[in-house]
């Protein structure tokens, strides 16, 4: 099965993706976890390129190509050959991250970025994604207490962004329920655990 986890930053993915491998090993299953931009050695390349420069480094277009040739080998060196092999894959962010910030707040049309999606990684969709949703201000907040001052490009961008990424998620996961659910990020990082689990009750065997 393959699972994502998405949402802005400091809504707790990274902690969470670590803790719902852990609990999934425990009742016997192999798990993989693995992140975006990145999980694959030329894909850590590309996210090493995405990081430097100024926010204006590429246009928005070549910034969605980028992310997008990063899927492509992510999903062909790691997630496939884990998938083929039985095993989870717990990703922390996916296409639904690219969706959100170069597409609905970086003003790339969605039927674009999915176009992308099924060229690079042939359209390979999660089994569940979860939307970790925490209001903008209290994920920066979050973020600031972890990252400090962080320097890459990506820390340039506004409040304003950042609100159109969450409400971007929130949009997809309300098109597609099937896929998405939504978690309140803003509980603790215990209950948030449990809930994803106890969503996944339909995928466990
Ligand atoms: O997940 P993480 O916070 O480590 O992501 C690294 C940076 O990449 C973040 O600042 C995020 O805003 C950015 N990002 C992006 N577009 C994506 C995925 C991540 O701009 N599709």
């Amino acid at each position: 099965r393959f699972l994502s986890l998405e949402g802005g930053e400091g809504a707790g993915k990274s902690t969470q993706v670590r803790a719902l491998a852990a609990a999934l090993e425990s009742r016997g299953l192999s798990v993989v976890v693995t992140r975006e931009p990145g999980g694959s050695e030329g894909a850590e390349a590309i996210r090493e390129l995405l990081m430097q420069g100024d926010v204006a480094r590429w246009g928005a277009r070549a910034e969605a190509l980028l992310f997008a040739a990063a899927r492509s080998d992510h999903v062909d060196k790691v997630i496939r050959p884990a998938l083929e092999a039985g095993t989870w894959v717990i990703t922390d962010r996916f296409i639904d991250s690219t969706r959100a910030y170069q597409g609905a707040a970086g003003g790339i049309d969605d039927a674009s970025i999915m176009a992308l999606h099924g060229f690079g990684s042939r359209g390979l969709l999660p089994d569940r994604t979860f939307i970790l949703d925490l209001p903008a201000a209290e994920g920066a907040r979050r973020a600031a207490l972890r990252d400090g001052e962080r320097a890459d490009r990506f820390a340039q961008r506004s409040a304003h962004f950042h609100a159109d990424v969450g409400r971007a998620f929130r949009t997809y996961a309300a098109r597609e329920p099937g896929r998405f659910r939504i978690v309140d990020a803003g509980r603790s990082p215990g209950d948030v655990t449990a809930l994803l689990l106890s969503d996944l009750s339909d995928l466990l065997p």
